[in-house]
């Protein structure tokens, strides 16, 4: 219905949009039931190359752009009616992502592979005194033997329960003030403890869990990027994560509407169909709204940050902001549309649950909020620098 055919990548939303409807949502049901991540879908959709999309050719990808990528994902977002199995795809896609842009050689070789063809990937920054402030973490790493020995714990991690590789944001405190690093762990190795699947009020077909390392062996290219570099690199790693709740929301909301608009356009009440009246109108124009809204700063986001634009980290924020907004917001008014059928158990009363968990995951409203503000501050500073 939304779909504009000249976008970029099209043929790649329509493919996944087909795959997300007959491989993913057939087997959404059981899998929500059985509070497990679909890893057979998930295996699936690695045959399907999905995770080749934007990865160069020298490293075995297709070659294409993370434009392709964003569309393919939004293609399945919209087939798939699985937020939770999505939100799985994002973190392992910020981990594929980061690997492939930041990663050196040795690390593309070794881990890239495993990545497109079906292994699972996770991003491990909270921990249990808090996520908001990053930069309060306190899993640490020594260096030893030509590595690295690293111990801590993560929690509330997506994918953590089944993750094979796992970015873990951690200090190596040796190196004085700016310590903070990222670790590319595979959690097969000794000492890496995988922690069960959390029961979650919403989205339990994307499991979340601890990771704990107790001085876990790591080789001498266990660091993404650069020693004390890891706030960086993290921020451009959260911000296409971000872009992609974006993306992923205005997707997900558009069969939504469609099913709202059917049920209204049969439904009669006071001798005249629902959609006739106007505070029913009110609803559906305002989900197409939240729709336009959010993929358009989506894709305004997706430009920056492929683009290496300035403003890419306060656009990303505004994405997943509007983005998880507009979910909460636009989800209530389907079930407000389709009335006791749509608080029933099932897609209308989940797609609430799962919608609320976005306000906290990937980082809370309030994180958001904090970014734009420091980026304006950032972008004022700078107007003023420029001038003097
Ligand atoms: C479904 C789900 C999936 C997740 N997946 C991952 C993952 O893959 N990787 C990962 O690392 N983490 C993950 N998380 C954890 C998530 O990132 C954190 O829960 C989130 O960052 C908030 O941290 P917290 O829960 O510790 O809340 P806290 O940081 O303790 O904050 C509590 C509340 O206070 C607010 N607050 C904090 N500081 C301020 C401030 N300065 N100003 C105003 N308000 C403030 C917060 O917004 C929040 O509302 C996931 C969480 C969920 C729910």
């Amino acid at each position: 219905m939304l779909l504009n055919t000249v976008e970029r990548g099209n043929d790649l939303r329509i493919a996944f949009a087909d795959f997300g409807q007959t491989v993913v949502r057939p087997r959404a049901d059981r899998f929500y039931e059985l509070r497990m991540l679909d890893l057979e879908s998930w295996h699936d959709l690695a045959n399907a190359d999905f995770w080749r999309i934007a990865i160069r050719e020298r490293d075995g990808g297709h070659g294409r752009s993370w434009h392709h990528f964003g569309a393919a994902l939004e293609g399945l977002a919209a087939g798939a009616g699985d937020l939770g199995f999505v939100l799985s795809l994002i973190a392992h896609a910020g981990l594929l992502r980061a690997v492939s842009e930041f990663g050196s050689a040795s690390q593309r070789a070794r881990l890239l592979e495993p990545l497109m063809n079906g292994a699972v990937g996770a991003t491990a920054i909270t921990e249990a005194t808090g996520g908001s402030d990053v930069a309060a973490i306190r899993t640490s790493a020594v260096r030893a033997d030509g590595g690295y020995r690293l111990s801590g714990e993560k929690d509330h991690i997506t994918n953590a329960p089944v993750a094979d590789l796992a970015l873990v944001l951690g200090r190596i405190p040796e190196l004085g003030r700016r310590d903070i690093s990222i670790f590319l762990v595979e959690t097969l190795r000794t000492g890496v403890l995988r922690g069960p699947a959390e029961r979650l009020f919403g989205l339990r077909t994307s499991p979340t869990g601890s990771l704990s390392m107790d001085d876990v062996e790591l080789p001498s290219d266990a660091v993404l990027g650069h020693e004390g570099e890891g706030l960086k690199l993290l921020y451009n790693v959260i911000s296409f994560d971000r872009m992609l709740y974006g993306l992923v929301a205005a997707a997900y909301l558009t069969p939504l509407l469609d099913l709202a608009l059917q049920f209204a356009a049969q439904r009669t009440a006071f001798k005249s169909l629902l959609i006739d009246h106007e505070y029913m109108q009110g609803r559906l124009t305002d989900i197409r709204l939240d729709i336009e809204v959010t993929r358009a700063v989506s894709r305004a986001a997706l430009d920056a940050l492929v683009s290496g634009r300035p403003d890419a980290s306060l656009s990303c924020s505004v994405a997943k902001l509007i983005g998880s907004e507009s979910l909460v917001s636009s989800t209530r008014h389907v079930m407000a549309v389709l009335g006791h059928r749509g608080y029933m158990e099932g897609e209308t009363s989940r797609c609430i649950q799962d919608a609320l968990g976005t306000l906290i995951a990937g980082g809370t409203t309030e994180m958001q909020r904090k970014n734009i503000f420091n980026q304006m501050l950032g972008e004022m500073r700078d107007t003023q620098e420029a001038v003097r």
